[in-house]
Protein backbone atom coordinates (compact mmCIF):
# COMPACT_ATOMS: atom_id res chain seq x y z
CA UNK A 1 0.00 0.00 0.00
CA UNK A 2 1.53 3.64 -0.60
CA UNK A 3 2.56 5.48 2.12
CA UNK A 4 0.44 8.65 3.61
CA UNK A 5 1.58 11.93 2.71
CA UNK A 6 -2.02 13.54 3.70
CA UNK A 7 -4.84 12.63 5.37
CA UNK A 8 -6.23 9.90 3.31
CA UNK A 9 -9.17 7.56 2.49
CA UNK A 10 -7.86 4.55 0.64
CA UNK A 11 -10.49 2.37 -0.94
CA UNK A 12 -10.11 -1.37 -1.65
CA UNK A 13 -11.73 -2.24 -4.73
CA UNK A 14 -11.04 -5.73 -4.55
CA UNK A 15 -12.52 -6.03 -0.83
CA UNK A 16 -15.59 -4.88 -1.89
CA UNK A 17 -15.87 -7.49 -4.78
CA UNK A 18 -14.87 -9.80 -2.25
CA UNK A 19 -17.73 -8.65 0.04
CA UNK A 20 -20.21 -8.31 -2.33
CA UNK A 21 -19.48 -11.81 -3.69
CA UNK A 22 -19.76 -12.72 0.03
CA UNK A 23 -22.89 -11.07 0.55
CA UNK A 24 -24.24 -13.18 -3.14
CA UNK A 25 -23.34 -16.51 -1.82
CA UNK A 26 -26.53 -15.65 1.06
CA UNK A 27 -28.73 -15.30 -1.46
CA UNK A 28 -30.64 -17.63 -4.38
CA UNK A 29 -29.83 -17.42 -7.82
CA UNK A 30 -32.87 -15.06 -8.69
CA UNK A 31 -32.75 -13.03 -5.58
CA UNK A 32 -31.80 -9.64 -7.16
CA UNK A 33 -28.89 -7.33 -5.18
CA UNK A 34 -29.65 -3.61 -4.87
CA UNK A 35 -26.61 -2.28 -3.69
CA UNK A 36 -27.10 0.96 -1.23
CA UNK A 37 -25.05 3.91 -2.13
CA UNK A 38 -26.76 6.43 -0.39
CA UNK A 39 -24.41 9.16 1.13
CA UNK A 40 -21.53 9.04 -1.33
CA UNK A 41 -21.39 5.43 -0.65
CA UNK A 42 -21.39 5.58 2.96
CA UNK A 43 -18.22 8.09 2.68
CA UNK A 44 -16.76 6.13 0.20
CA UNK A 45 -17.24 7.97 -3.22
CA UNK A 46 -20.60 6.58 -4.61
CA UNK A 47 -19.79 7.27 -8.20
CA UNK A 48 -16.70 5.02 -8.04
CA UNK A 49 -18.56 2.32 -5.88
CA UNK A 50 -21.79 2.29 -7.79
CA UNK A 51 -19.91 2.47 -11.24
CA UNK A 52 -17.80 -1.00 -10.15
CA UNK A 53 -20.67 -2.84 -8.89
CA UNK A 54 -21.86 -1.73 -11.35
CA UNK A 55 -19.61 -3.90 -13.67
CA UNK A 56 -19.58 -6.96 -11.38
CA UNK A 57 -23.65 -7.61 -11.45
CA UNK A 58 -25.14 -5.05 -8.93
CA UNK A 59 -29.03 -5.28 -10.63
CA UNK A 60 -30.16 -2.31 -8.69
CA UNK A 61 -28.98 1.19 -6.80
CA UNK A 62 -30.54 2.94 -3.58
CA UNK A 63 -29.68 6.46 -2.75
CA UNK A 64 -31.58 8.47 -0.39
CA UNK A 65 -32.19 11.74 -2.27
CA UNK A 66 -33.09 12.44 -5.60
CA UNK A 67 -29.84 14.74 -6.17
CA UNK A 68 -27.37 11.54 -5.36
CA UNK A 69 -29.48 9.50 -8.21
CA UNK A 70 -28.88 12.29 -10.28
CA UNK A 71 -24.85 12.06 -9.16
CA UNK A 72 -25.53 8.43 -10.29
CA UNK A 73 -26.71 9.11 -13.90
CA UNK A 74 -24.01 11.43 -14.42
CA UNK A 75 -21.20 9.08 -13.63
CA UNK A 76 -22.36 6.73 -15.84
CA UNK A 77 -24.71 4.40 -14.21
CA UNK A 78 -27.58 3.13 -16.10
CA UNK A 79 -29.02 0.18 -13.67
CA UNK A 80 -32.41 1.26 -12.16
CA UNK A 81 -31.43 3.52 -9.04
CA UNK A 82 -34.53 3.54 -6.34
CA UNK A 83 -34.65 6.88 -4.60
CA UNK A 84 -35.64 5.96 -0.58
CA UNK A 85 -36.92 9.26 0.32
CA UNK A 86 -37.98 11.23 -2.59
CA UNK A 87 -39.43 14.86 -2.04
CA UNK A 88 -42.10 16.01 -4.22
CA UNK A 89 -40.20 19.61 -5.36
CA UNK A 90 -37.28 17.02 -6.61
CA UNK A 91 -39.84 14.87 -9.20
CA UNK A 92 -39.08 16.44 -12.15
CA UNK A 93 -35.75 15.66 -11.42
CA UNK A 94 -36.67 12.00 -10.51
CA UNK A 95 -37.90 11.82 -14.16
CA UNK A 96 -35.61 13.93 -16.08
CA UNK A 97 -33.15 11.10 -14.76
CA UNK A 98 -34.91 7.91 -15.21
CA UNK A 99 -35.25 7.45 -10.81
CA UNK A 100 -37.28 5.48 -9.54
CA UNK A 101 -39.44 6.60 -6.33
CA UNK A 102 -40.35 5.73 -3.09
CA UNK A 103 -43.79 6.36 -2.66
CA UNK A 104 -44.54 6.21 1.23
CA UNK A 105 -48.00 7.97 1.18
CA UNK A 106 -50.76 9.15 -0.33
CA UNK A 107 -49.64 13.06 -0.35
CA UNK A 108 -46.43 11.63 -2.51
CA UNK A 109 -47.95 9.04 -4.49
CA UNK A 110 -51.01 11.93 -5.83
CA UNK A 111 -47.95 14.26 -6.26
CA UNK A 112 -46.02 11.56 -8.15
CA UNK A 113 -49.03 10.82 -10.58
CA UNK A 114 -49.84 14.62 -11.45
CA UNK A 115 -45.93 15.16 -12.40
CA UNK A 116 -45.61 11.77 -13.99
CA UNK A 117 -48.84 13.10 -15.80
CA UNK A 118 -48.00 16.16 -17.16
CA UNK A 119 -44.62 14.43 -18.83
CA UNK A 120 -46.74 12.40 -20.35
CA UNK A 121 -45.53 9.47 -18.33
CA UNK A 122 -46.54 5.54 -18.79
CA UNK A 123 -46.18 3.02 -16.78
CA UNK A 124 -43.41 4.93 -14.86
CA UNK A 125 -41.80 2.39 -12.47
CA UNK A 126 -42.44 3.19 -8.93
CA UNK A 127 -41.90 1.56 -5.57
CA UNK A 128 -44.27 1.59 -2.65
CA UNK A 129 -42.84 1.27 1.02
CA UNK A 130 -45.04 -0.10 3.55
CA UNK A 131 -44.72 0.60 7.22
CA UNK A 132 -44.65 -2.71 9.40
CA UNK A 133 -42.82 -1.51 12.54
CA UNK A 134 -40.13 1.21 12.19
CA UNK A 135 -42.77 3.80 12.11
CA UNK A 136 -40.71 6.44 9.82
CA UNK A 137 -41.97 6.31 6.16
CA UNK A 138 -44.53 4.32 4.51
CA UNK A 139 -48.30 3.38 3.95
CA UNK A 140 -49.97 1.18 6.63
CA UNK A 141 -51.41 -2.30 6.02
CA UNK A 142 -54.49 -0.89 5.54
CA UNK A 143 -53.91 1.57 2.18
CA UNK A 144 -53.60 -1.04 -0.13
CA UNK A 145 -57.33 -0.28 -1.06
CA UNK A 146 -56.55 3.04 -1.19
CA UNK A 147 -53.41 2.80 -3.20
CA UNK A 148 -55.43 0.32 -5.50
CA UNK A 149 -57.73 2.50 -6.63
CA UNK A 150 -55.44 5.18 -7.59
CA UNK A 151 -53.35 3.09 -9.43
CA UNK A 152 -56.82 2.05 -11.21
CA UNK A 153 -57.42 5.79 -12.60
CA UNK A 154 -54.24 5.93 -14.03
CA UNK A 155 -51.61 3.99 -16.63
CA UNK A 156 -48.60 6.70 -15.66
CA UNK A 157 -47.21 4.38 -13.24
CA UNK A 158 -46.02 0.82 -12.25
CA UNK A 159 -45.65 0.10 -9.50
CA UNK A 160 -41.76 -2.24 -9.70
CA UNK A 161 -41.63 -3.35 -5.90
CA UNK A 162 -43.30 -2.88 -2.78
CA UNK A 163 -40.95 -3.43 -0.10
CA UNK A 164 -40.46 -2.57 4.03
CA UNK A 165 -37.94 -2.20 6.72
CA UNK A 166 -36.90 -3.93 8.92
CA UNK A 167 -36.32 -2.57 12.81
CA UNK A 168 -33.82 -4.34 14.64
CA UNK A 169 -32.34 -6.97 11.79
CA UNK A 170 -28.91 -7.18 13.43
CA UNK A 171 -30.56 -8.02 16.98
CA UNK A 172 -31.23 -11.47 17.69
CA UNK A 173 -33.22 -10.30 20.94
CA UNK A 174 -35.92 -9.00 18.68
CA UNK A 175 -35.93 -11.93 16.44
CA UNK A 176 -40.03 -12.17 17.38
CA UNK A 177 -40.56 -8.65 16.20
CA UNK A 178 -38.72 -9.22 13.07
CA UNK A 179 -40.87 -12.60 12.83
CA UNK A 180 -43.91 -10.40 12.72
CA UNK A 181 -43.00 -7.27 10.26
CA UNK A 182 -41.67 -10.04 7.78
CA UNK A 183 -45.35 -12.04 8.23
CA UNK A 184 -47.39 -8.56 8.08
CA UNK A 185 -45.06 -7.76 4.91
CA UNK A 186 -46.06 -11.04 3.07
CA UNK A 187 -49.59 -10.23 4.11
CA UNK A 188 -49.55 -6.81 2.48
CA UNK A 189 -48.01 -8.32 -0.47
CA UNK A 190 -50.49 -10.70 -0.91
CA UNK A 191 -53.69 -8.67 -0.71
CA UNK A 192 -51.62 -6.30 -2.88
CA UNK A 193 -51.71 -8.48 -5.68
CA UNK A 194 -55.23 -9.70 -5.27
CA UNK A 195 -56.46 -6.11 -5.17
CA UNK A 196 -54.29 -4.34 -8.04
CA UNK A 197 -54.06 -7.45 -10.17
CA UNK A 198 -50.01 -8.20 -10.94
CA UNK A 199 -46.92 -9.02 -8.69
CA UNK A 200 -44.26 -6.37 -7.88
CA UNK A 201 -40.88 -6.92 -6.57
CA UNK A 202 -40.87 -7.54 -3.15
CA UNK A 203 -38.18 -6.83 -0.50
CA UNK A 204 -37.28 -6.27 3.21
CA UNK A 205 -34.12 -6.78 4.01
CA UNK A 206 -30.52 -4.79 4.56
CA UNK A 207 -27.35 -6.39 5.13
CA UNK A 208 -27.95 -8.02 8.79
CA UNK A 209 -31.23 -8.94 7.39
CA UNK A 210 -30.03 -11.02 4.49
CA UNK A 211 -27.44 -12.48 6.95
CA UNK A 212 -30.44 -13.44 9.95
CA UNK A 213 -33.37 -13.67 8.04
CA UNK A 214 -32.44 -16.09 4.62
CA UNK A 215 -36.24 -17.32 4.18
CA UNK A 216 -36.84 -13.17 3.67
CA UNK A 217 -35.00 -12.31 0.74
CA UNK A 218 -37.91 -12.42 -1.62
CA UNK A 219 -37.24 -10.98 -5.09
CA UNK A 220 -34.42 -8.41 -4.03
CA UNK A 221 -32.18 -7.38 -1.31
CA UNK A 222 -30.55 -3.93 -0.22
CA UNK A 223 -27.34 -3.96 0.98
CA UNK A 224 -25.19 -1.02 2.09
CA UNK A 225 -23.00 -1.55 5.46
CA UNK A 226 -22.01 -5.21 4.27
CA UNK A 227 -20.43 -3.91 0.87
CA UNK A 228 -18.42 -1.74 2.99
CA UNK A 229 -17.44 -4.61 5.06
CA UNK A 230 -19.11 -4.40 8.53
CA UNK A 231 -21.57 -7.67 9.49
CA UNK A 232 -23.37 -5.98 12.91
CA UNK A 233 -22.47 -9.04 14.72
CA UNK A 234 -18.47 -10.65 15.41
CA UNK A 235 -19.04 -13.94 13.24
CA UNK A 236 -20.31 -11.76 10.33
CA UNK A 237 -17.67 -9.77 10.41
CA UNK A 238 -15.08 -12.33 10.00
CA UNK A 239 -16.42 -12.66 6.27
CA UNK A 240 -15.86 -9.56 5.27
CA UNK A 241 -13.49 -6.78 4.86
CA UNK A 242 -13.69 -3.19 5.76
CA UNK A 243 -13.01 -1.25 2.56
CA UNK A 244 -11.49 1.60 3.38
CA UNK A 245 -8.57 2.70 5.28
CA UNK A 246 -8.38 6.52 6.55
CA UNK A 247 -4.51 7.27 7.55
CA UNK A 248 -2.70 10.30 7.85
CA UNK A 249 0.74 11.35 8.44
CA UNK A 250 2.64 13.11 11.92
CA UNK A 251 2.78 16.27 11.72
CA UNK A 252 4.62 17.25 14.69
CA UNK A 253 5.98 15.99 18.22
CA UNK A 254 6.12 18.17 21.21
CA UNK A 255 7.48 16.83 24.93
CA UNK A 256 5.27 17.75 27.82
CA UNK A 257 6.32 18.28 31.26
CA UNK A 258 4.70 17.41 34.41
CA UNK A 259 1.77 20.36 35.03
CA UNK A 260 1.66 21.30 31.26
CA UNK A 261 -2.07 21.25 29.20
CA UNK A 262 -2.30 20.29 25.69
CA UNK A 263 -5.04 21.83 23.33
CA UNK A 264 -8.24 24.08 23.85
CA UNK A 265 -9.58 24.59 27.47
CA UNK A 266 -6.69 22.39 28.72
CA UNK A 267 -8.45 19.48 27.86
CA UNK A 268 -5.35 17.07 28.94
CA UNK A 269 -3.06 18.22 32.20
CA UNK A 270 -0.06 16.44 32.42
CA UNK A 271 0.60 14.49 35.36
CA UNK A 272 4.38 13.94 34.03
CA UNK A 273 6.60 13.30 31.32
CA UNK A 274 4.93 12.89 28.05
CA UNK A 275 5.29 12.90 24.25
CA UNK A 276 2.61 14.28 21.87
CA UNK A 277 1.99 13.61 18.13
CA UNK A 278 -0.24 16.47 16.59
CA UNK A 279 -2.14 14.82 13.16
CA UNK A 280 -3.84 17.05 10.51
CA UNK A 281 -7.25 15.80 10.75
CA UNK A 282 -10.24 16.99 12.99
CA UNK A 283 -13.71 17.19 13.89
CA UNK A 284 -14.26 18.82 10.41
CA UNK A 285 -13.09 15.78 8.68
CA UNK A 286 -15.21 13.92 10.49
CA UNK A 287 -13.52 12.93 13.95
CA UNK A 288 -16.34 14.12 16.31
CA UNK A 289 -15.39 15.28 19.94
CA UNK A 290 -17.02 12.53 21.23
CA UNK A 291 -13.49 10.94 20.61
CA UNK A 292 -11.23 13.64 22.11
CA UNK A 293 -10.26 13.04 26.04
CA UNK A 294 -8.64 9.31 25.56
CA UNK A 295 -11.71 8.16 24.34
CA UNK A 296 -10.63 7.02 21.00
CA UNK A 297 -7.17 6.36 19.74
CA UNK A 298 -5.30 6.28 16.39
CA UNK A 299 -2.21 3.17 14.98
CA UNK A 300 1.24 4.44 15.43
CA UNK A 301 3.81 1.48 14.25
CA UNK A 302 0.97 -0.75 15.55
CA UNK A 303 0.67 0.69 18.61
CA UNK A 304 -2.27 2.25 20.08
CA UNK A 305 -2.24 6.58 20.72
CA UNK A 306 -5.10 7.78 22.12
CA UNK A 307 -5.99 11.22 21.71
CA UNK A 308 -5.65 13.52 24.47
CA UNK A 309 -7.41 16.48 24.99
CA UNK A 310 -10.46 17.89 22.75
CA UNK A 311 -10.51 17.24 19.24
CA UNK A 312 -9.69 20.48 17.35
CA UNK A 313 -11.43 21.80 13.99
CA UNK A 314 -8.54 20.47 11.71
CA UNK A 315 -6.38 18.51 14.14
CA UNK A 316 -6.07 16.10 16.99
CA UNK A 317 -3.32 15.43 19.54
CA UNK A 318 -2.41 11.93 20.35
CA UNK A 319 -0.06 10.46 22.84
CA UNK A 320 2.80 8.77 21.56
CA UNK A 321 4.65 8.25 24.67
CA UNK A 322 5.12 4.64 24.47
CA UNK A 323 6.01 4.69 20.48
CA UNK A 324 8.96 4.94 18.67
CA UNK A 325 8.57 7.24 15.62
CA UNK A 326 8.99 10.48 14.02
CA UNK A 327 7.36 13.69 12.30
CA UNK A 328 6.05 12.43 8.77
CA UNK A 329 5.65 8.33 9.86
CA UNK A 330 2.43 6.86 9.36
CA UNK A 331 -0.79 7.17 11.09
CA UNK A 332 -3.93 5.02 10.74
CA UNK A 333 -7.37 5.70 11.98
CA UNK A 334 -9.24 2.96 10.84
CA UNK A 335 -8.54 -0.08 8.58
CA UNK A 336 -8.78 -3.53 7.98
CA UNK A 337 -7.36 -4.60 11.95
CA UNK A 338 -8.72 -1.48 13.45
CA UNK A 339 -11.76 -1.18 12.24
CA UNK A 340 -13.89 1.82 12.06
CA UNK A 341 -16.29 -0.45 14.26
CA UNK A 342 -13.54 -0.69 16.73
CA UNK A 343 -13.13 2.87 16.99
CA UNK A 344 -16.65 4.08 16.94
CA UNK A 345 -17.30 1.98 19.98
CA UNK A 346 -15.18 4.15 21.85
CA UNK A 347 -17.29 6.86 21.17
CA UNK A 348 -20.41 5.09 21.72
CA UNK A 349 -21.77 5.16 18.26
CA UNK A 350 -22.25 2.99 15.20
CA UNK A 351 -19.74 1.79 12.13
CA UNK A 352 -22.34 3.69 9.91
CA UNK A 353 -21.79 6.72 11.46
CA UNK A 354 -18.46 7.15 11.99
CA UNK A 355 -17.81 6.75 8.10
CA UNK A 356 -20.23 8.34 6.35
CA UNK A 357 -19.15 11.50 8.30
CA UNK A 358 -15.50 11.43 6.85
CA UNK A 359 -16.27 14.66 5.50
CA UNK A 360 -15.13 15.73 1.34
CA UNK A 361 -12.32 17.70 2.72
CA UNK A 362 -10.79 13.89 2.72
CA UNK A 363 -8.92 12.97 -0.47
CA UNK A 364 -9.97 9.67 -1.44
CA UNK A 365 -7.83 7.37 -3.47
CA UNK A 366 -8.67 3.65 -4.93
CA UNK A 367 -6.91 0.08 -4.82
CA UNK A 368 -7.91 -2.22 -7.71
C1 LIG B 1 -29.80 2.51 4.42
C2 LIG B 1 -30.86 1.54 4.08
C3 LIG B 1 -30.53 0.21 3.73
C4 LIG B 1 -29.14 -0.36 3.86
O1 LIG B 1 -28.94 -0.83 5.18
P1 LIG B 1 -27.58 -1.57 5.62
O2 LIG B 1 -27.81 -1.90 7.05
O3 LIG B 1 -26.50 -0.55 5.45
O4 LIG B 1 -27.39 -2.75 4.75
C5 LIG B 1 -31.54 -0.61 3.26
N1 LIG B 1 -32.82 -0.16 3.18
C6 LIG B 1 -33.18 1.09 3.54
C7 LIG B 1 -34.61 1.51 3.44
C8 LIG B 1 -32.21 1.98 4.01
O5 LIG B 1 -32.58 3.21 4.40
Amino acid sequence: MPKAEETVLEIDLNALKKNYTHLKTKLNSNTKFMAVVKAFAYGNDAAVIANFLQTIGANYFAVAYASEGVQLRKAGITAPILVLHPLPSNFDAIIEHCLEPNLYNSKVLNEFIKTAATKNQNNYPVHIKFNTGLNRLGFTKNDVKLISNKLAETSTIKVASLFSHLVASEDLNEKAFTLHQIHTFKNIADNFSNTVGYKPMLHICNTSGILNYPEAHFDMVRSGIGLYGFGNSETENKHLTPIATLKTIISQIHTIKKGESVGYNRGFISDGNYKTATLPIGHADGIGRQYGKQKGYVVIKGKKAPIIGNVCMDMIMVNITNIDCNEGDETIIFDKNTTAEDLAQTANTISYELITGISQRVKRTFLK
